[in-house]
């Protein structure tokens, strides 16, 4: 399939680069490819970024089938802009899709026209230490019709816009509400999908959560409320003796890319990680013991995010004096100097645009 390309006559004038932020600012183009019943995804094009109107009855408002990716191009020293692990992106989307009986689309394809995408609007890639360019590609059901069952008509879209460094002055551990009311998911559900159905069900616990001055909430199982799942939107890693314990993926948990990299590096350096089931009562035992030594959050946006503080029940534990952990700092250091093709590239995990 060719991509049509519409240049923008009006480029826009680029944000200062010290004052991005995170999903302020879209660049001047945008890809979009429609799926028609019988027809499969058709129309791929590069158009400018600007609003799309639809009918107020498409099913995607009422009836939430609507998935996303999330992932970053980095410029790197050379001035040349790489993505990180691009298909196992795709590969999400089409796992997304088929638990939301969506279409699949062609991994290649949209790896070809994300690649487009950020050639067309390359100028948009920032250069300043730690920040990027972030990429978010969705899917959402277009029929415009109120009956519930699947979508004939979808649009995959993708938009991208530069974000600032997520660690502005050094990476600050953050504190951690454990959440024993609210559940993000249940296996089953939704929660292994990258729906955005999860994140409307997790905004109430997360209020809940910052009005008692917590950062994120650690979300449990959804069933019996004693078994980690994730951190916010983050999966999560516990350092207990010289074992590394992150959730098994079960079925309710997202299996993210920063998590599965990071379980790479760490076999790599022969480090001991085990994908098991572990309780809230294991982790405070362990800190009893003086075994906990760190956790830590991953996920594209912040890459490692250091647990400092953790309050289940009003018990409140401080992990390793509030400051970043040991392995925390060497994961972070090594993903984001692959990302930057900083270090070696031990796994080819990046591909130039
Ligand atoms: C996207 C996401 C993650 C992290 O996935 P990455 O691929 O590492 O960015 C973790 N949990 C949830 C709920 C997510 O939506």
């Amino acid at each position: 399939m060719e991509i049509k390309v519409e240049m923008t006559r009006n480029p826009k004038a680029k944000p200062d680069p010290d004052k991005l932020g995170f999903g302020n600012y879209f660049s001047d183009h945008m890809f979009i490819m429609d799926y028609t019943e019988g027809k499969g995804w058709h129309d791929p094009r590069i158009v400018p970024y600007g609003p799309i109107s639809y009918e107020p009855s498409i099913m995607v408002f009422h009836y939430g089938q609507s998935i996303f990716e999330g992932l970053k191009a980095y410029r790197t020293d050379k001035g040349e802009v790489v993505l990180f692990r691009p298909d196992e992106n795709m590969k999400r989307l089409n796992a997304s899709c088929d638990r939301l009986c969506i279409p699949r689309i062609d991994e290649d394809f949209a790896i070809k026209a994300l690649k487009q995408l950020i050639n067309v609007d390359i100028d948009w890639v920032p250069s300043q230490e730690g920040t990027s360019l972030y990429i978010r590609p969705f899917i959402i059901a277009t029929d415009p019709y109120l009956g519930v069952r699947p979508s004939y008509t979808y649009q995959f879209i993708i938009i991208t816009g530069p974000v600032g460094a997520y660690y502005k002055e050094g990476i600050n551990p953050v504190k951690i509400y454990v959440e024993t009311n609210y559940v993000r998911a249940v296996i089953g559900g939704l929660g292994q999908a990258k729906a955005s159905a999860n994140y409307a069900a997790s905004l109430k616990a997360q209020e809940v959560a910052k009005k008692k001055g917590y950062t994120q909430v650690l979300w449990l199982d959804g069933i019996e409320k004693k078994y980690v799942e994730e951190v916010g939107t983050m999966n999560v890693f516990f350092v207990i003796g010289d074992e590394v314990v992150t959730p098994a993926l079960n079925g309710s948990i997202l299996p993210g890319i920063t998590r599965k990299s990071c379980i790479e590096l760490l076999r790599h350096w022969g480090v001991k990680v085990s994908e098991r089931r572990i309780s809230m009562e294991e982790i405070y035992d362990a800190n009893e013991k003086g075994q906990l030594r760190e956790a830590f959050g991953t996920g594209t946006a912040a890459v490692i995010s250091p647990i400092g503080e953790l309050n289940w029940n009003d018990k409140k534990i401080v992990l390793n004096d509030g400051k970043i952990g040991e392995l925390s700092q060497k994961l972070y250091d090594n993903l984001t100097g692959i990302q930057y093709t900083k270090v070696p590239d031990p796994f080819n995990w990046v591909t130039k645009v």
